[in-house]
């Protein structure tokens, strides 16, 4: 039997020590070094239409994002992008292919940082005529190796994209912008097969100390992707490499930054906003978990401040897991459950129903709610919301004070 001093808390078990890079600025946010992993997205409205692209990007920094990319297809584009960094609230980076021109175009339009492409942005001339670029504007480039737009020699040389053949491709375009004197850069090697991306990071990571961009292209709509970017991501992560990322989803890109931190928030490297416990329910349950989860959800949206809330349907595990919290409830007999504050009991909720599982359909709201997609158990919600924010007004007091001082 271990003592106290023998146990290990659960992140000391597992320690992320981060890799060592250096720290580059995306506009105002920094990447690298010990700066916080950045969450990024992409817009996917066309970048012609201004008014679309400023209300994905708002969509996108309400939802947390720390840094928007946008597409530059065109001179066209490039022209909008001009007006849209203007309007936002976010460090912008411009997405070139191909044409180096774009990117030349978008330096000078506000730029917080450009993305080009080895594969496909031309031979070092053009490279270097970026390079130009970007330390006229003050901004950072990113180098993005994609495994499906690998350069043709090193297709060549390797036959097929393998670690070695993404990581030859970054360091040659990293020496191209260090032999221009800049160093202003981070690298992605990217590809759609999770344990290819995962040995090309682990490769790039040991072979250099410039920030790493993490991603897994191409992942798919929103469930694949997701459970593949955790994979990729979270096993990098865990690792200590990754500095920025971006969760890649066929799916609205505000999805990508909700997955991207719950990517972070579940490595406790980062945390916003409200983070859920709740058990997946069963017959013990004595109110309805899923109902309530979805709605608590919902409703605590708006909540920055980062507050853990343990909702379990029963005493099974109700109070170990609202131990650990700062809200949490455990469901009990008679529409009555016990509310923890803080780590520890605070009072009962009543006016719950009591219509769940072991329980007998007794509540006034008897059968009521039946086949109805809404929680039968409103109030209870009500009462969380009311308890979260409380608690997130506490320590928004608690952050100005600190302020003053
Ligand atoms: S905590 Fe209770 S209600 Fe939730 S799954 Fe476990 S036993 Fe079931």
């Amino acid at each position: 039997m271990l003592d106290s001093s023998d146990r290990m808390a659960a992140h000391e078990a597992l320690p992320v020590v981060r890799r060592r890079s250096r720290r580059i600025s995306v506009g105002s946010v920094f990447v690298g070094g010990d700066a916080a992993i950045s969450v990024q997205s992409m817009t996917n409205t066309p970048s012609e239409d201004i008014e679309a692209c400023v209300r994905q990007i708002e969509a996108l920094a309400q939802a947390g994002a720390d840094i928007v990319r946008v597409s530059c297809p065109s001179e066209e584009s490039t022209r909008a992008f001009a007006q849209i960094v203007k309007r936002v609230s976010l460090p912008l980076v411009a997405d070139i292919h191909f044409h180096h021109k774009r990117a030349l175009e978008a330096a000078r339009a506000g730029a917080a940082g450009l993305r080009i492409n080895p594969g496909n942005i031309g031979g070092a001339s053009r490279v270097r005529e970026v390079v130009k670029a970007a330390k006229d504007a003050g901004c950072s480039i990113r180098i993005g190796v994609n495994a499906g737009s690998l350069e043709r020699d090193l297709l060549a040389k390797y036959g097929e994209p393998c670690p070695q053949a993404m990581v030859e491709s970054a360091l040659l375009q990293s020496r191209l912008l260090e032999d221009c004197d800049f160093d202003a850069f981070k690298i992605s090697v990217k590809a759609s097969d999770v344990r290819l991306a995962i040995a090309s990071y682990r490769l790039l990571a040991s072979s250099c100390d410039h920030p790493l961009h993490l991603g897994i292209t191409e992942a798919g709509g929103q469930m694949a992707g997701s459970v593949k970017s955790a994979i990729g991501l979270g096993t990098l992560l865990l690792e200590g490499i990754g500095d920025t990322l971006r969760v890649s989803l066929s799916a609205d890109p505000v999805e990508e930054v909700r997955v991207g931190f719950a990517v972070l928030q579940s490595l406790k490297l980062r945390s916003r906003g409200v983070n859920i416990v709740a058990c997946p329910s069963c017959s013990r349950q004595r109110f309805d978990v899923i109902g309530v989860v979805r709605e608590a959800e919902e409703r605590l949206e708006h909540i920055r401040e980062p507050i853990t809330v343990s909702i379990i349907g029963c005493v099974v595990n109700g109070p170990g897991e609202a131990r650990s919290s700062d809200v949490g409830v455990a469901g009990g007999g008679k529409g009555t459950h016990q509310i923890y504050v803080g780590g520890g009991k605070d009072h009962r909720f009543e006016g719950g129903n009591d219509n769940m599982g072991g329980g007998k359909d007794t509540g006034k709201d008897k059968g009521k709610n039946k086949g109805k997609d809404k929680s039968k158990d409103t109030k209870l919600v009500d009462h969380i919301v009311e308890l979260v924010e409380k608690r997130a007004e506490a320590l928004r007091e608690a952050r100005k004070e600190k302020e003053v001082l």
